[in-house]
């Protein structure tokens, strides 16, 4: 089951820490995880890699303030036969021993993420209200749940009732030297070129402090690089990629160009 979901190659990872090990020792123990940090900052790429290391499919589900505990459970379907229930990505994921991504989090609602609640204790079931029947979790079954706490509005925090129900892992960018490595593997650029990227991205992280939302993270660096291995010149590339997605704000356009000046 799930076979569509399974990854068959393994996603390249670099570690920054222990968090492979980690990751592996909660999964071992069944506890819910929160991957916590910036966009781009590999939380995603951490969970296809562990998937692929645990053997287990991964199902992933992008949050939304309009999911319904419907789009996550299940729902009954009309079909010309009469109504038959489709169960949704969490119920498939908890029935076949998968894990269970829910990204970005905080996007969905209060009431939709209470439909988690007794998967995240010892109970590992999943009460499915419309069918009446008790699913149980298979041994496998892992939720992870991902969120920026970076632009998070008090208000859509997670409930503090379900927040304690989780271990947490917590991303930053990496050290220069292992991001120039990533964004060399993934841009597929030589190392030299990797790390002046990695120097714009961590000169943009500074400008925060001057009002920017976010530094650039290390998807842009990759997506940069990628560009400049079609062809595209360094200034250019940096600009379609990271400088004018970045920021709206004509001071901080001027700071960002400056700083891909320096590094041209
Ligand atoms: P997010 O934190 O938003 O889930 P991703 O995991 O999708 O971010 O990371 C964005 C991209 O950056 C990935 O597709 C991958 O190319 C690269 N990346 C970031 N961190 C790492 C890492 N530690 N090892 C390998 N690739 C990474």
């Amino acid at each position: 089951m799930l076979s569509a979901y399974r990854l068959r190659e393994e996603p390249y990872y670099r570690p920054v820490g222990d968090e492979v090990g980690l990751f592996a020792a909660a999964a071992a123990a069944r506890l819910p995880m929160i991957l916590k940090g910036p966009t781009g900052s590999g939380k995603t790429r951490l969970l296809e890699h562990m998937a692929w290391r645990l053997g287990r499919p991964l199902v992933t589900v992008a949050c939304h303030e309009d999911m319904s505990a419907a789009d996550l459970v299940g729902r009954w379907l009309l079909e010309p036969a009469g109504t038959v229930w489709q169960d949704g990505p969490l119920t498939r994921a908890v029935r076949h021993g998968a894990i269970c991504y829910l990204d970005e989090v905080v996007e969905a609602r209060q009431d939709t993420l209470v439909a988690i609640h007794p998967l995240t204790d010892s109970r590992r079931m999943l009460p499915l209200e419309r069918t009446g029947e008790v699913v149980r979790a298979h041994p496998d079954f892992l939720l992870c749940v991902s969120y920026n706490p970076g632009y998070q509005a008090a208000q859509k925090d997670l409930k503090e009732s379900t927040k304690q129900r989780f271990g947490a892992l917590a991303f930053g960018y990496p050290d220069p030297a292992r991001e120039a490595e990533i964004v060399a593997h993934e841009a597929g650029v030589e190392a030299a070129l990797a790390a002046r990227l990695v120097r714009v991205g961590a000169a943009s992280r500074a400008l925060v402090a001057e009002g920017l939302a976010e530094g650039a993270s290390t998807r842009m660096l990759i997506q940069a690089g990628r560009l400049i291995a079609a062809g595209i010149g360094f200034v250019p590339a940096c600009t379609l990629a990271v400088a004018t997605p970045l920021t709206d704000d004509p001071a901080l356009r001027d700071a960002l160009a400056a700083l891909l000046d320096a590094q041209a």
